[in-house]
């Protein structure tokens, strides 16, 4: 067996020269002001690159010429199937850069390789697809009416679209924002997280070359409260579409309702159940599959099932399983290998906040069973935290209920489906949801019972473009990836036709 470590992608990260300047008019230019944001790689705490940050000024900048183009009509006014073409291109070109842009989100948060070939890019390049081909499917209505008039309702794009997102997913999070946007016919400024510009940068550029006229997407990393902010508050702006944490959602709402009553989608954090009952058939099984849904991406996905809901009489069983399935699987390392399955944290604030969020599960009683010691994480320049459960948790506990973002997960003791919804359901968050069992009827009724945006039965975060993506209560708003994404780009107009 050929042992060599496979350092394809370290060669295509060496020989990357990424572009670090905004795009606004279809032209790659400096920032405003002088500062950069330093990207850091979290696997060895190298510079990545200096990429430029936009300000308030860049922000009006973008905001005033994508409003200028949006007017002109050079986009929403373009014949349906260029527009399509257009974007049908822009998921070819994702695809043909499938490599560079995977490389660009390992370096910049440190998710494995293996899953940016896996998930991002083919998300990005499946999503860029399915809103291209969905662009002419969008009616209005004629209603039955008086038969003095004749009434019929439009569906129109809203002008210009503020996108704000996060870095845990920095390609696929810009494609679910930008191109229902695109498709529906606005204008769109993207503003990535401060950790990870390049994959967007390059989506602008391939945004370009695909044929897009200069000023309809717009690029501008920059700093949230400065040009996060300033987006959110700008006037030209119709609507902000963000994926973030709660804290930052909230304020999204606020600056709507200080500026331009802007419509606001907001997709935010999570706690989310996977609630295991003792009829599930191979217990094996749902462990591997229940920690899958705990450890991809180092935890930090909104709706890692991080609440981990076991009814008693499996309890401990299923608790060495779990252990021994992320023990095995999941160790951090090198995240261009493509045989690493855990990279390391986002950055070291954040890989803080984790270990502290460790630390206190320990002073709160809750029992570790594996990971959870400091030293199991590189105390240097880099960001790695071990798969860390804990047992013997409950609701209480800050574990419970807090978004920790990281490979850490609490199992909490269950005595059968109406407990175990009871306990799901006493969280301030409603993302999503896992239910494993044999029996159809309580699935069914679980399911039906639970207080999140999406529900997986006998599987995790699996799904397809045309699942509703989203959550209730401080897990947000508003719905990424499905047809309604396209619709909530959209505004209705009601046109009353008087015929005598
Ligand atoms: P964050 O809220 O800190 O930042 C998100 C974005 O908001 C970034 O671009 C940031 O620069 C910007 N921002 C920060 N402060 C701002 C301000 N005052 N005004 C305007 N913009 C501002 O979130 P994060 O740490 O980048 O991402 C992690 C969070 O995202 C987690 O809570 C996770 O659950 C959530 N998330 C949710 C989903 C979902 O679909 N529900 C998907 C991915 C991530």
């Amino acid at each position: 067996m050929d042992t060599t470590p496979d350092r394809r992608w370290h060669r295509i990260a060496d020989a990357l020269r990424p572009e670090t300047r905004l795009l606004i008019d279809g032209q790659f230019r400096a920032a405003a002001g002088d500062e950069t944001l330093a990207s850091i790689n979290p696997a060895t705490g190298a510079l990545v690159a200096n990429v430029a940050c936009g300000n308030a000024a860049d922000i009006e900048a973008a905001c005033d010429i994508a409003a200028k183009r949006f007017r002109q009509g050079v986009w929403s006014r373009m014949p349906l199937r260029r527009r399509t073409d257009i974007l049908i291109r822009l998921s070819e070109l994702i695809a043909e850069n499938r490599d560079i842009l995977a490389v660009l989100d390992t370096m910049e948060m440190g998710k494995p390789i293996a899953e940016m070939c896996a998930i991002d890019v083919p998300g990005a390049v499946l999503t860029m697809r399915y809103m291209a081909e969905s662009i002419d499917k969008i009616a209005g209505s004629a209603p039955v009416t008086n038969p003095d008039a004749l009434h019929y309702i439009l569906r129109q794009p809203l002008g210009v679209v503020g996108c704000i997102t996060p870095w845990n997913y920095p390609l696929m999070m810009a494609v679910w924002k930008i191109a229902p946007a695109l498709a529906a016919g606005n204008c769109v400024v993207l503003k990535p997280a401060e950790d990870t510009s390049l994959s967007a940068l390059l989506l602008g550029r391939l945004f370009l070359e695909a044929g897009g006229p200069g000023g309809v997407l717009n690029v501008v990393p920059g700093r949230g409260a400065v040009a996060g902010q300033a987006l959110a508050r700008s006037m030209q702006v119709e609507k902000i579409a963000f994926t973030g944490s709660t804290a930052i959602g909230r304020q999204m709402y606020r600056y709507a309702a200080d500026t331009n009553l802007k419509a606001v989608s907001a997709e935010l954090g999570g706690k989310s159940p996977q609630i295991v009952l003792a009829d599930v058939e191979d217990l094996s099984t749902v462990a591997a599959k229940v920690a899958d849904g705990l450890f991809g991406n180092q935890g930090e996905v909104c709706s890692a099932g991080s609440r981990i809901l076991v009814e008693r009489g499996i309890h401990d069983e299923f608790c060495e399983l779990l252990a021994a399935h992320a023990s095995r699987k999941y160790r951090p390392g090198d995240p261009l290998d493509p045989t690493t399955t855990m990279g390391p944290l986002v950055n070291k604030a954040h890989q803080g906040r984790v270990l502290d969020y460790i630390d206190g599960a320990r002073k709160e009683g809750a029992m570790p069973v594996i990971g959870g010691d400091p030293s199991d994480c590189c105390p240097d320049a880099t960001c790695f935290v071990a798969p860390t459960l804990f047992a013997g948790v409950d609701s209480r506990m800050t574990i419970a209920r807090e978004e920790i973002f990281g490979p850490v997960g609490a199992i909490i003791a269950h005595n059968g489906a109406e407990d175990a919804v009871r306990i799901a359901n006493d969280s301030p968050y409603g993302l999503a949801a896992g239910v494993w069992t044999s029996s159809l009827g309580k699935a069914h009724r679980i399911a039906r019972d639970l207080e999140c945006g999406m529900v997986w039965i006998n599987g995790y975060m699996n799904g397809d473009m045309s699942q509703p993506w989203g959550g209730w209560k401080l897990s947000g708003h508003g719905r990424d990836k499905c047809l309604q994404a396209l619709l909530d780009n959209t505004q209705s107009k009601s046109v009353w036709v008087t015929l005598d």
